[in-house]
């Protein structure tokens, strides 16, 4: 998937610019826009906002994980950075990222579209996101069976 391989190269470069780095540069206060805390890091739109925390629990209630002590910013981040994972964790790997990538469509459809985005506007996305991949696998594995 290289649209999911682009858009981790860029959380993980600090391509993806949070409220708090834009803020220094324009020398004003840019609020989360969806919960409207003042500082918005990129660990707070990707974890720890009040919305992506009930997101994340339904996510990863569907996992059979728990936040606590299973899961947090940084199994993300470390999960994010293993671009090469081994068949038994693809699974979870590719649910994490399109949870991550759900998460960043949606907080730029409430900044540049202001759409409002709770957390089952996200979840729905993540749905229909997870859909696609699976579509897309079957037709793969269908094509390769007629040919
Ligand atoms: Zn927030």
């Amino acid at each position: 998937m290289p649209k999911f391989q682009s858009f981790i190269w860029l959380l993980n470069n600090k391509g993806i610019w949070s409220g708090a780095e834009v803020a220094k540069w324009a020398n004003t206060v840019i609020p989360c826009p969806r919960c409207q805390q003042p500082v918005e890091t990129l660990e707070h739109s990707f974890w720890s906002c009040p919305t992506i925390q009930v997101f994340w629990a339904n996510v990863l209630s569907c996992l059979k994980l728990s936040a606590t002590t299973d899961f947090n910013w940084k199994s993300i981040v470390t999960l994010t950075y293993n671009l090469q994972p081994t068949k038994a964790s693809i699974t979870n790997h590719l649910t994490i990222i399109s949870a991550l990538w759900a998460i960043h469509c949606t907080r730029l459809a409430s900044i540049y579209k202001n759409k409002s985005t709770d957390h089952h506007h996200i979840y729905n996305k993540w749905h229909a996101i997870i859909q696609t991949i699976i579509r897309a696998k079957h037709r793969t594995s269908s094509s390769s069976i007629l040919n």
